[in-house]
């Protein structure tokens, strides 16, 4: 009996919406056979499982069509992804975004063959044989790599793919796909390997809801950060200065100064003390710590002196130094050191994403060293402090735990303390938070803030971060009422996380256009002739003595040509003078959204731009 006949069997009529089924909890094929007294639960195709099935088979559907349109291709992997799939191909030059609509083509005729997909187990001789005669190398190398007895390989019409499965009954279920995009992937991640091409597509159950995706791709794309931070004027990046490293030009170092500035105030009035650490730390200190053993793979070394340094990847060590400097009595707890602190990590050169991921960046990155009994009112006061933080930008945000991963240091029962200590925080505040299994830092448990943005995107940022062997490792005592040395606790936190990354999601969120109070460029004079030259100059003057950030355009140029280039640059107000604001020495604002404000004194707009400020507009 198959799985479709014994679902069938149970009083199943339609399976229009079941792609396959969970049997003893594991998802197989309707196909598939089935042992008598199985559970067996249908899966949905718009269901979590159901949709991935969908994508995946879809990858299939598409390995297919490029193998019929590019003879000699070599076939990899493809994998379900969130939205969609992929599939990474070995072609003699790599897929460009123009070969897309031939392969979605292909693909409609293939799915309106309704093929089956049939399944077939073989040895893994038999199976590394078959790939071996039809030149598809990386599925030779995959099975290998298995070392599994038996492999299952799927057939739909000419296409032959190495799958576990499970995958749709016939291509003729995939309702709704689009090819998006093509990059650049190393086999297996692997720089030294070749350099593939990957296909992106996306699936979904229905055309409505691909259709909403799509445009909420479109969305991404205009707001895509890695264009408008140039375009803006924020930063750029450098083939010759080097991978993941920003070099932040005027108009995104002011937004990078207003955003710290905001920072160091808000964990001032906290109680915050700001510190700073070297760079370069020697190597024997981080062999002390465990990042050497831990953590050495993203570090880089270098010598000085014949003695081995490591730049900091982190900013814990020098702030635990500060600490141990003098003896503490548990009067001065809690020690709470921020630092706006720059590290140095090796990312691969394939996940390195415009300011999103880098390999130099600054952490608001602080370390709270505190009685254990004082650490639930320390998570307490952190997660308001995340709260109020994502606020300000009108950020929706999630909150994970992350518990012990497998490569860590610190026993049993310290990790235990410290897992109940931030669970223990979060039912007191009552926020709904989702456990993530073994994704701990090495040192320590962790809270992790995902925050979605004006698309629905999610982002990891903040982090709170538990910790009780990096005090132990660096032997931190304070003095107890009991006048007997104690072990404090640590918390290591960032609440926006990194600054550059916090930035590539405010530039994609707010699409360019930021509040007044963040705007690099808060208002722009712009004349109507050059009669108005002077008045203009005199009201910069004034302007700029205020504290407002204002440029002045008073080139000899048409007003519609200057209009349009300081709505590209969305500052948030243009003062168009003209005769009247000379004459009558005031001006008309003019927002972003195109609306006037009434006529007013240079004084009256100032102290409107002081208003937004204040209230982070
Ligand atoms: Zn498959
Ligand atoms: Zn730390």
């Amino acid at each position: 009996m198959t799985v479709k006949e014994a679902l069938e069997k149970r009083g199943v009529k339609s399976f229009d919406r079941i792609v396959a089924a969970k049997v003893d909890g594991i998802p197989r094929d309707l196909g598939s056979d089935l042992a008598e007294e199985a559970e067996i639960e249908p899966i949905y195709v718009d269901s979590g499982e159901g949709l991935e099935i969908l994508r995946h088979s879809t990858s299939h559907v598409m390995a297919m069509a490029v193998r019929e349109l590019f003879p000699g291709v070599k076939v990899t992997i493809g994998p379900a992804i969130e939205d969609g799939f992929y599939y990474d191909f070995d072609f003699e030059r790599p897929f460009r975004e123009e070969d897309l609509p031939a392969i979605e083509e292909k693909m409609k005729e293939i799915v309106r063959e309704n093929l089956p997909f049939e399944r077939k187990e073989l040895s893994s001789q038999e199976a590394m044989d078959y790939f071996q005669e039809q030149g598809e190398d990386y599925k030779v190398e995959l099975i290998r790599d298995l070392g599994e007895e038996n492999v299952s390989l799927y057939t739909h019409g000419s296409f032959t793919d190495l799958c576990r499965g499970p995958h749709l009954p016939s291509t003729g279920r995939i309702k709704a796909f689009h090819l998006i995009k093509v990059a650049g992937a190393y086999w297996r991640g692997d720089e030294k390997r070749p350099m593939l091409s990957r296909i992106y597509g996306v699936a979904f159950s229905d055309r409505k809801t691909m259709k909403s995706h799509l445009q909420k791709l479109e969305e991404a794309k205009k707001r895509n950060h890695a264009k408008l931070g140039p375009q803006l004027g924020l930063f750029s990046t450098h083939e010759e200065i080097g991978a993941g490293m920003i070099v932040w030009h005027p108009k995104g170092m002011m937004l990078r100064y207003l955003l710290e500035d905001f920072e160091i105030k808000e964990h001032l009035r906290r109680g915050y003390e700001l510190v700073r650490g070297p760079e370069l730390l020697k190597t024997e200190l981080w062999k002390k710590s465990g990042h050497f053993e831990n953590y050495r793979e993203n570090m880089y070394f270098t010598t000085i002196d014949e003695q081995s340094y490591g730049i900091k990847p982190m900013n814990c060590l020098s702030h635990m130094f500060i600490f141990g400097s003098k003896l503490r009595s548990y009067r001065d707890l809690p020690k709470r050191y921020f630092e706006l602190g720059t590290v140095h990590r090796h990312e691969r050169s394939g996940v390195l994403q415009g300011l999103l991921r880098v390999r130099e960046f600054t952490q608001d990155d602080a370390h709270l060293i505190c009685a254990p009994d004082q650490l639930n009112g320390e998570i307490k006061d952190l997660l308001d402090f995340v709260h109020d933080m994502m606020n300000v930008f009108n950020f929706d945000y999630e909150l994970e735990v992350s518990t012990r991963p497998e490569k860590s240091i610190g026993s049993d029962e310290d990790w235990e303390v410290a897992t109940r200590a931030l669970i223990e925080a979060m039912d007191e505040t009552g926020l709904p938070y989702e456990i993530n299994e073994g994704d701990g830092a090495f040192y320590g448990p962790k809270i992790d803030v995902k925050l979605n943005d004006a698309l629905g995107r999610k982002w990891q940022c903040g982090t709170i971060q538990c910790d009780f062997t990096l005090p132990e490792r660096f032997n931190l005592v304070y003095i107890g009422k009991d006048g007997q040395k104690h072990r404090p606790a640590m918390l290591h936190r960032t609440i926006l996380g990194a600054i550059e990354r916090f930035i590539g999601i405010l530039i994609e969120h707010y699409a360019g256009a930021f509040p007044v109070w963040l705007a690099p460029v808060q208002a722009t004079i712009l004349t109507v002739t050059d009669r108005n030259t002077p008045f203009a100059e005199s009201l910069f003057e004034e302007l700029k003595k205020a504290g407002i950030r204002v440029k002045a355009d008073l080139r000899n140029e048409k007003l519609g040509l200057k209009v349009r280039e300081a709505q590209l640059q969305k500052i948030p107000y243009m003062l168009i003078i003209g005769d009247k604001e000379s004459e009558k020495g005031g001006l008309t604002p003019r927002q972003r959204n195109g609306e006037n404000l009434p006529f007013m004194t240079a004084d009256e707009f100032i102290g409107t731009i002081d208003k937004d400020c204040r209230q982070r507009r």
